[in-house]
């Protein structure tokens, strides 16, 4: 009969074989060889892989690292691909479970819970949906063990997810108090720029920990820039969203009133792109929006959210945002409709029939 060490070392034997079936057209700029498995699979969930997997030489700033990575949504997936594309040994979780399979078809190990992730690794990732769920993942569910069963001396935890800076500085504070260390670094860009790997980070808290992120920073962005204490990054990112969602409103009432008053609206998007309100965002979203296509980079939901934690900020200084108020109506307007998991451009459906309507009745 096999000892159970005899059976783990096979069983490690069968996920390192898996792990090195090469698919032709695997990651070849990585510097280590990191290839596709064919399907490797849920069989790998629970088995322990050496730390080390990617073989970086010392010195590499790679080095062989290890990071976990939780929530594999839009941004999630593509942003782990890049961590893998670039050398790194990466183990990821999601809630639901089977949205890890594109990240394990790529090489890497999957887990059951926050927690045995932040076990398996020193520095973990995390890409969730908006506070609570960035709150569950951290403190754990009836459904999972959190992050910080597993906190400790040694460990870092970086949140790329966008949140307020209240619990921003909530997740820091309980990092802290296991011995861990934390960054926060939300994103500035949107699904084709997490894939493409020129996201712009937006990160505050732990300074050594954000040099020590850098080159994985560098791996999925373009830019990274450190502005301080926990909660800046969060505020920073939450202004720059506020500004984006009014300016797609702006630009679908626009579009509204092109139509409305006769014009073509590829006349309009060319004399937009062609002076000085000329955005990449609406060059990308006019035409989609003209066509009624409305397939989520960033889904609808999401922009409700940040619009809305922006303008409790603004109230938390007593601050009156008349613009921003007007756009978190369209866009809650828009999710009442049914378009919460579209992108958030859909906000437009507003201004088609039933919009065309309430403007003329005004
Ligand atoms: P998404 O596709 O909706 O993914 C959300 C992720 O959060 C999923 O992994 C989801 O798991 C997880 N999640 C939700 N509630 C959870 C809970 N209670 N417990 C555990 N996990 C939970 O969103 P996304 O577009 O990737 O965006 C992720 C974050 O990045 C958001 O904060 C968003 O505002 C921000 N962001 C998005 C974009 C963009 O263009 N998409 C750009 C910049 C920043 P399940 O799969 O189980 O639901």
């Amino acid at each position: 009969t096999r000892t159970t060490s005899q059976t783990r070392m096979i069983k490690q034997l069968l996920a390192v074989l898996l792990l090195c079936k090469c698919q032709a057209d695997a990651f070849t700029t990585s510097p280590t060889v990191r290839v596709m498995s064919e399907r490797a699979p849920t069989r790998l969930k629970g088995i322990k892989m050496p730390l080390r997997m990617s073989g970086g030489e010392a010195g590499d700033p790679k080095g062989g690292a290890h990071f976990g990575f939780l929530g594999m949504g839009i941004m999630g997936i593509p942003m782990a691909k890049n961590l893998i594309k670039a050398g790194y040994s990466v183990t990821v979780w999601n809630r639901t479970p089977d949205r890890c399979l594109p990240l394990v078809e790529c090489g890497a190990l999957q887990a059951s819970s926050p927690a045995e992730v932040v076990k398996e690794c020193d520095i973990t990732f995390a890409m969730l949906a908006d506070p609570q769920a960035a709150k569950d993942v951290v403190y754990g569910t009836s459904e999972f063990q959190g992050v910080l069963t597993e906190m400790r001396e040694g460990k870092a935890y970086v949140d790329v997810s966008t949140v307020s800076d209240d619990c921003s500085k909530q997740i820091a504070a309980s990092i802290l108090d296991k011995g861990g260390r934390f960054l926060e670094a939300p994103v500035s860009g949107s699904k084709k720029p997490a894939e493409d790997g020129t996201l712009i980070f937006l990160c505050a808290g732990d300074q050594s920990l954000y040099k020590e992120v850098t080159p994985a920073l560098d791996a999925m962005g373009k830019k990274s820039v450190f502005l301080g204490e926990v909660g800046a990054g969060a505020k920073m990112k939450l202004v720059v969203n506020m500004i984006m969602t009014s300016m797609l409103t702006a630009f679908s009432e626009g579009m509204a009133l092109a139509s409305s008053a006769g014009l073509q609206i590829s006349d309009l998007l060319d004399v937009v792109d062609s002076g000085a309100i000329a955005s990449p965002m609406f060059k990308l979203k006019g035409p989609l929006m003209d066509q009624g296509k409305y397939d989520p980079a960033f889904p609808l939901k999401h922009a409700r959210k940040d619009i809305n934690l922006a303008l409790l900020l603004a109230s938390q200084h007593d601050l009156d945002l008349p613009v921003s108020a007007a756009a978190s109506q369209q866009y809650l307007k828009a999710e009442a409709k049914g378009a919460a998991d579209l992108d958030f451009s859909a906000v437009h459906q507003n201004y088609q029939e039933s919009g065309k309507t309430e403007l003329r009745n005004k």
